[in-house]
């Protein structure tokens, strides 16, 4: 059977790579390409910000009202809605993440489109009282111009609506790279962007891989902002990238999230919020909680509740209901987790479950749900961002130390507490540092709730009220209202 080929979508069209190239795409369960995926260069990206910026600057999106792009916006969630179910299927193939998983993310999806519509007629200015006789002074916001949006593979639907939404109701213009592992359901929703009636060259997608197209994409004159989802990795290059076309720049980047569980916390809630935390989309998921702290008063006990579910976690094809854990996303990341399972080994961590491909499947990127015991909290393992179903459980005396440890990473994304006493869910929230605390609860998410970090989790925040601003610039605007003639033009007014 041929495989499904996708072109590219700019400029309201469906276009074939000016290379005339395709690149598979795998589906992580059974190692197989599912489809081929238009290879884009350089000149690809420069049509699709081009027309990006014609759109911003001359198409009939110039002229709307907010309250117009509002109901577009709003329109491409109702689209969404209808086809969560499809999308899902589309995502689940190209990473592998449970179909349950991607039901629910999709499913919620159309939320994060109402809350941002909703914000559209509530972009407004200041008037400012302003310290000067006759003199009239407000603020307006404007939209920036060209976005770029890159994204990674782990929710690529998910992740470029925490960009697309905002961008499109500020007035915005985008061009969106998605990562080269899941391509499709971008390229699925850009039917949907064509249904809605968004006019041509506002929403642009351009396929292919990181150089050139992300490079060419985040250096591009035309481009205003770069909203990136991604590694640290890639994440320096685009920094450089920027210096050429001082685009403003969030950086949404990895993690290495502690989850602590104090001696009076809920132990069946909280060894729940561990497996979901770190097991759950098989660890790949930037606030996954890959450092479990555990007091030394219940050490014991959680370790092994966490053992007993651990043990009985069903790992195996995305699209069967009762699967728990899908396999990874590619080879690249399964070979990357096995090397870090040995770095553990060799590092004088004690392995006490998992730490290899489940034996009864045969084909696919499938690794064990894996644990290991620390004495020492400056290993690799307990310090870099695996980005797999890898958790490290380390023994802590008292809320100090724990503070401590838990603050002692390059990462600053999420944290879990579980714990009974208030008050000390409110100091430890505190003085850990994170972007996301979660108390007594882990991965909850909401368009009204901001996300991201700070360190090597980089910069800048997504979701929430305060996401319009980044998507907008003010303007200040004087006007004299003095019949006087201007005096002295040679001293500031
Ligand atoms: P990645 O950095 O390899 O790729 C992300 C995107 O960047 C892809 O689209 C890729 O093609 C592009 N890219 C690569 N090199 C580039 C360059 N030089 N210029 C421009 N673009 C370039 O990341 P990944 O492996 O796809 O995803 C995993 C990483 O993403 C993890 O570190 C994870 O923690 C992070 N992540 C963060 C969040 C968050 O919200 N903080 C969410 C999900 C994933």
């Amino acid at each position: 059977m041929e495989l499904k080929k996708y072109k590219m979508f700019i400029n309201g069209e469906w276009m074939e790579p000016s290379s005339g190239e395709y690149f598979p795409s795998y589906n992580p369960a059974t190692a197989e390409p599912w489809c081929y995926v238009a290879k884009g260069s350089s000149e690809d990206v420069d049509r699709a910000v081009q027309a990006a910026h014609q759109a911003f600057l001359h198409s009939e999106w110039a002229s709307m009202t907010y309250t117009e792009r509002g109901r577009l916006v709003r329109k491409l969630g109702d689209l969404i809605a209808e086809k969560a179910d499809e999308l899902a299927q589309f995502e689940s193939l190209d990473n592998g993440k449970l179909i349950r998983e991607m039901r629910g993310q999709l499913s919620y999806l159309p939320e994060f489109f109402y809350y941002f519509a909703g914000l559209a007629d509530k972009i407004h200015g200041q008037t400012l009282p302003i310290d000067k006789k006759d003199m009239f002074a407000f603020t307006t916001r404007e939209p920036l111009g060209v976005i770029a949006a890159i994204t990674p593979w782990n929710s690529p639907l998910y992740l470029t609506t925490l960009k697309l939404a905002p961008a499109l109701v500020a007035g915005n213009t985008i061009v969106i790279k998605p990562s080269e592992v899941t391509s499709a359901s971008l390229l699925e929703l850009m039917k949907l962007v064509e249904e809605a009636g968004f006019p041509r060259g506002v929403v642009n997608v351009v396929t292919g891989f990181g150089d050139p197209v992300g490079s060419t994409l985040t250096s591009h004159p035309l481009v205003r902002r770069v909203a990136f989802t991604g590694g640290a990795e890639s994440a320096r290059h685009i920094v450089r990238n920027t210096a050429e076309n001082f685009a403003q720049l969030s950086l949404e980047l990895g993690g290495k999230s502690p989850n602590i569980v104090f001696e009076d916390a809920n132990i069946d809630n909280a060894a729940m919020g561990i497996i979901a935390g770190i097991f759950g989309a098989s660890g790949q998921s930037c606030v996954a909680g890959s450092r479990a702290f555990l007091h030394v008063d219940i050490y014991d006990k959680v370790l092994q509740k966490l053992v007993d579910r651990v043990e009985k976690i069903k790992v195996g094809d995305p699209f069967q209901s009762d699967t728990e854990m899908g396999p990874l996303a590619t080879e690249a990341q399964l070979e990357r987790v096995k090397q870090y399972v040995s770095i553990g080994c060799s590092g004088g961590a004690n392995l006490i479950h998992g730490g290899k491909p489940p034996e009864n499947l045969d084909k696919g990127w499938y690794f064990e749900p894996t644990i290991f015991e620390h004495t020492d909290h400056k290993s690799r393992i307990t310090q870099e961002e695996i980005f797999g179903p890898v958790l490290s459980v380390i023994p802590f005396k008292d809320e100090k130390e724990v503070i401590e440890l838990a603050n002692s990473t390059d990462y600053a994304l999420a944290a879990g507490i579980w714990v009974s006493d208030i008050a000390k869910a409110h100091r430890v929230s505190k003085a850990v540092r994170a972007g996301i605390v979660w108390v007594n609860t882990y991965r909850s998410i909401s368009p009204i709730a901001p996300i991201g970090g700070s360190g090597l989790s980089g910069y800048g925040r997504e979701g929430g009220y305060e996401a319009i601003h980044d998507y907008t610039q003010s303007k200040v605007v004087w006007v004299n209202t003095s019949t006087e003639p201007i005096p002295d033009p040679f001293i500031m007014r």
